[in-house]
């Protein structure tokens, strides 16, 4: 198996999603009857489980055998709350997919978004055709972000390749031995990508050593 490239969703790909954090508040008060919400938490580069995880042992919880049910509501309250809005695809997305595609690069998604609702926010956007959803990973599949960039590199991937705009993205692709790309189209900034040990960073992906750098 040769290159692979792997996309974060949030702050990434796109912005803008808000129904997530609506979604995650209504569940936890339907599956655990509590009122809590993500905020609690500095959540940013987190997978869902390992925010679920955190914010249900600030009461106590642990997810225990309603996990399931709790990743179903989330997904389902997400669908709801997120019919009205506009997602934005950041700069350059489109453009460099499309070129990693002519190039026959194949593309993958390692997020911390629950399986359902990252293809929920990429068709939105109609971006999920670009990726291999079995070179992929999800935020339901572990509360450890390097677990999920080590399940698809075990697949045979080399070299493999992880863009993302959170230290965390960085310290899971680091920490799973595969390049880094930070990108800082979300809340953090080129220094604290650059901090965070990435191998390449750029402002946004419009820039061409993205490119350069994959080659
Ligand atoms: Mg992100």
């Amino acid at each position: 198996m040769g290159k692979l490239v792997l996309f974060d969703i949030d702050g990434t790909l796109l912005k803008g999603s808000f129904a997530h954090e609506q979604a995650f508040r209504r569940a936890f008060l339907k599956v655990y009857g509590i009122e809590a919400g993500i905020d609690m938490l500095d959540h940013r580069g987190k997978t869902d489980l390992q925010i679920v995880i955190e914010v249900l042992k600030l009461f106590g919880l642990s997810p225990g055998s309603r996990q399931n049910l709790y990743f179903e509501t989330l997904e389902k309250e997400f669908l709801i709350f997120s019919q009205p809005e506009k997602l934005e695809v950041l700069p350059g997305v489109c453009a460099l997919l499309e070129k990693l595609k002519s190039r026959n690069i194949p593309l993958g998604l390692l997020t911390g978004n629950a399986r359902g609702i990252a293809f929920s926010k990429t068709e939105k956007v109609d971006l999920l055709s670009f990726f291999d959803v079995a070179a992929s990973a999800f935020g339901d599949e572990s509360p450890v972000r390097s677990d999920l960039v080590e399940k698809v590199r075990k697949q045979g991937w080399n070299p493999i390749f992880l863009v993302g705009d959170t230290p965390r993205d960085i310290e899971a692709g680091k920490k799973a031995k595969v390049a880094t790309i930070g990108v800082a189209t979300g809340i953090h900034s080129v220094l604290q990508l650059t901090e965070a040990g990435a191998d390449l960073v750029l402002k946004d992906l419009r820039d061409p050593h993205f490119i350069e750098f994959i080659q």
